[in-house]
Order: structure tokens, then sequence, then C-alpha cells
């Protein structure tokens, strides 16, 4: 596995880094962290003759706090940079947990955030040497073929996304800043995301992922990432899960609740339908049941990683209901901590104990 040839730029702003981009068309890529797309050369996956590294452009590079209280993360910042950022362990640890769970510490040190959230769409038949895509039938939907390895006699790619963040910061409410040749525009993080496998991300021509964009942080909030990966030392989620649970003032309420998932579908997304079990309600036992049978019929894995896809399913209901008793046992402590009697009574008021 050798690279093919090509041009490195390292542009020293975000102007000169689309403008390669505009220049040189599809026949250049974003080069961040490497982590993936490196690989991904090798795997012949793909042949831009330009590479453009965005990790010498500053803007794309700081943790800086927003006016109305939210944070911008540039997209370059390492995950291990993301992690560390005391804004980020302070007011988003939901955030900082999901980073850390990304592969190894090696890769948490190139790999950047924004690689992350626009990492490729992954499948076995497709994240494989050229030789070994020929052993098993050859090139499929993802890499301009005639059909799907996966899922007979369908006419879409089904590759799966398997960035750790995104689940997180779907949760966290987050948004993200692109630019472009014509400027720049910000989306709801949601908005990234296309749901075809085989072209996952909603960027245009020579856009760049410049920055996430976090609202301020949200107070009585509690959040938890929850993953199942098969070595646990370094490996993509099979499926992931994050929760977050804002909490009434004083008590176990949940006012609302956010529940997303990545590993199991062409994009991650939030699950209203789960999420709803809960609005005014304490996190109890059959309502953490109810919201990880949801969680399990809306999951759409398909046959195309480790395990199969009945028992990615079951783990990620397993991952729900694990997540959604963490952050119930992160607001009881909470309460505890401050002496509140109303905790557990129960009473959807709040009100303490008789
Ligand atoms: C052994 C191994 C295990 C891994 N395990 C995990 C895991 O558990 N969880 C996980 O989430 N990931 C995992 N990864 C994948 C990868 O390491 C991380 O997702 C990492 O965060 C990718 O970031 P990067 O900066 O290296 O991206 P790169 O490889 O540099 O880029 C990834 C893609 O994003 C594009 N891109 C990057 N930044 C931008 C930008 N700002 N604007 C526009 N396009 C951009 C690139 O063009 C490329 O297509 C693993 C990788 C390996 C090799």
């Amino acid at each position: 596995m050798t690279f093919r040839p090509f041009q490195y730029h390292a542009p020293a702003t975000l102007d000169e880094a689309c403008a390669h981009l505009a220049e040189h068309g599809p026949e250049a890529r974003v080069l961040a962290g490497g982590t993936d797309l490196l690989i991904s050369l090798k795997q012949d996956l793909w042949r831009p003759r330009h590479l453009v590294d965005i990790r010498g452009i500053p803007e794309l590079r700081g943790v800086l706090p927003l006016p109305d209280g939210g944070l911008r993360l540039g997209a370059a910042l390492t995950l291990a940079e993301v992690i560390a950022a005391p804004e980020v362990r302070a007011g988003y640890p939901l955030l900082a947990e999901a980073a850390g769970s990304v592969a190894a510490p090696t890769h948490q040190a190139m790999g950047t955030l924004g690689g992350n959230l626009l990492l490729d769409t992954r499948c076995w038949y497709y994240n494989r040497s050229r030789w070994q895509r020929l052993a098993v039938g050859g090139d499929c939907f993802k890499l301009d073929g005639t059909a799907c390895h996966v899922a007979k006699g369908v006419r879409d790619c089904y590759a799966t996304f398997t960035g750790d963040t995104a689940a997180a910061l779907l949760v966290l409410g987050a948004s993200a800043r692109v630019t472009g040749p014509s400027g720049g525009r910000t989306v709801p993080l949601a908005g990234l995301y296309t749901g075809d496998g085989k072209a996952p991300f909603a960027l245009r021509a020579a856009e760049i992922l410049e920055a996430i964009l976090l609202p301020p942080p949200p107070g009585h909030f509690h959040g938890a990432y929850r993953k199942f990966r098969l070595r646990q030392a370094l490996d993509f989620p099979l499926a992931g899960l994050a929760v977050g649970a804002q909490f009434r003032a004083g008590t176990p309420i949940c006012e609302e609740m956010r529940l997303a998932c990545t590993g199991v579908d062409t994009a991650p997304r939030r699950l209203p339908e789960a999420e709803a079990v809960f609005a005014g309600r304490e996190i109890e036992e059959p309502l953490v049941e109810g919201a990880a049978a949801i969680a399990m019929r809306a999951a759409r894995p398909v046959r195309n990683m480790a395990s199969t896809t009945r028992h990615r399913r079951a783990m990620l209901g397993h991952l729900c209901r694990e997540g959604l008793r963490a952050v119930r046992a992160a607001r009881a402590r909470e309460l505890a901590a401050t002496g509140d009697g109303r905790l557990g009574t129960g009473d959807p008021q709040g009100e303490p104990a008789p």
C-alpha cells in the first residue's frame, strides 16, 4: 500500500486554503490530522493530486468564548486539545468524554475535531486495499461501482458514519461554521450530514469546516457518552450513544432529554421519540426500558461491520440504559451534595417527602 504522488499545500489563511480547493476542484482534498485520510489514500479509495493541509491556519486552531456565553472550537484543534481545554472540561464535559473515547491517545494527539465530524462513512467492503476489494467482488456504489455487497438489489450506499464526537455535539446543540470561496455560513450540526453513505456530507465545493459553535452550557445538565466496540483500547464505535438531560432546578425531574446515536446509520442523529418519553418526568426504570426499546427500533445498522446487526441494535439499547442511568446517578449525587431533600420523592413537583 503506497501513496500515489500528490502535491502538498500548507496555506496560512482560510482564504488561501479555499482558493486551493477551488482551483483544483475534485482533485484536491483537505488534510487535517490525516489519521483517516492517509490510510484511505494508501487503500486507493481516493486519488487526490493536491492535499491542502489546514493545520497551520490560526482561525482553525483556537478555543474562543462567544459573546452569548457559548464557545467556538476551531475545526483543526486536535481531539487531545479539545479534551484538555479548561472551557470544554468545565462547560461541556460530555464532549470531552466522547472525544476521549476516539481510537487511542496517539490518534487523539493527531486527529482533529473537524476530521472526526467529517470522517468518511465506513464499510467492510470499502475500507480495504484494492486487491482485497477485488477479492470480495470489486468496487461498490461508494467507489462508483455498480453493486452493494452488503444489501443485494439496493440502489443506495449504506456505509456507516462512525465518528464519536458527532453524537455528543448533537446533544449539546452545536452548530457548524463552514467557509468557502463565496463566504461563510452557519448550519445546525445535523445539517452537515446528508444520510447518503456515498456522499455523507453537505459541504459545497471548496468549503472547509471552520469551527464548531456551542451554545452556552445549559444549567442543571448532565451528560454521558457510551460506546460499543470490540477492542476497548482502540476502535470505531459499532454503536455509540450520547445522552444529555436538563433537570428542573433542585429536582431529579427531567425538563428536556436529548439522545443521539452514531455507528448505527449512514449519519449520526437524534432520537426524538425516545427523548419524548422523559419530558417532565424523572428518569425511572420503566421509562429507561421504554426509551431503550425505541432506540433499538430506530437504529438502522446493516451487515457491514464486525458483529451482527442484531447484536449492534441490542447494544444500542444497552448503551441507552447505561447512559440514562449514568445521568440519573450524576443528578442524584449533585442533589445529595447540595443536601436537597426533594431528591427521589417521585413527586413531579419535586416537593420534599413528608
Ligand atoms: C486504528 C484507528 C482507530 C480509529 N478509531 C476511531 C474511533 O474510535 N472513533 C472515531 O470517531 N474515529 C476513529 N478513527 C478515525 C480517526 O482517527 C478520527 O476520526 C480522527 O478524529 C479523524 O481526524 P483527522 O484530523 O485525522 O482527519 P483526516 O484523516 O485528516 O480527515 C478526515 C476527513 O475529513 C476531511 N476534513 C478534515 N478536516 C476538515 C475540515 N476542517 N474541513 C473540511 N474537510 C475536512 C478530510 O478531507 C477527510 O476526508 C480511528 C482511526 C484509526 C486509524
